[in-house]
């Protein structure tokens, strides 16, 4: 059996080149028409939008890559860690990790629904029916049960028919906001989902 024999030289450039196509092929960006290089890059034609992880209050920064599906959707297709976010400097758990899966759930409600009085069937409404809705009955409440003073003559105003909970992807503005009007209506159960 014949030997092959490199130098040392010719080791590291025949090996050198090895690793540089095969590195080149996990990063896809290996020629396409080469058949052992066909396949695409993961992040190619995407859209790079810069987010907030929904769960909880450390709200790490998260890039979504998204990119039309062959239907025309446009569909997330990656989710990672935003390096230039001071927050999380790029990391993600194993929560925000897995944010994709929620967003492309097929369970997932993606507009306001209702359940009429004696109704079992929840049905699809707009969200200038549910806003005007949400409004209606958050005044029909404040009326029956907003309580400007308690049995010792106190003044209270509170409204303890309603509670509210916050979204842990709201800015420092919007909480900040949100806690002004709701207080200013009279709103005791007042919370944000970070906490939960
Ligand atoms: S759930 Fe995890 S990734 Fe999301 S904000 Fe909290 S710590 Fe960050």
């Amino acid at each position: 059996m014949s030997q092959l024999k490199l130098t040392r030289r010719q080791f590291f450039q025949v090996t050198g080149a090895g690793l540089g196509s095969s590195s080149m092929a996990v990063m896809g960006l290996a020629n396409a028409a080469d058949p052992v290089f066909a396949r695409p890059a993961k992040l190619e034609k995407t859209t790079e939008t810069r987010s907030t992880c929904p769960y909880c209050s450390v709200s790490c920064g998260v890039l979504l890559y998204s990119r039309k599906d062959a239907d025309g959707k446009l569909r997330v297709v990656h989710v990672e860690g935003d390096p230039d976010n001071p927050v999380n400097k790029g990391t993600l758990c194993a929560k925000g990790a897995g944010v994709l899966d929620m967003i492309e759930s097929p369970s997932r409600l993606k507009f306001p629904e209702v359940r009429e009085p004696g109704s079992n069937a929840w049905k699809r409404i707009s969200w200038d029916d549910a806003f005007t809705r949400i409004v209606k009955h958050m005044k029909a409440d404040r009326d029956k049960n907003f309580q400007s003073k308690n049995a010792d003559g106190t003044t209270v105003n509170r409204w303890n028919g309603f509670g509210a909970l916050i979204s842990s992807a709201s800015n420092n503005e919007a909480g900040y906001l949100s806690h002004k009007v709701l207080r200013s209506l009279g709103v005791v159960a007042l919370d944000t989902q970070a906490r939960i």
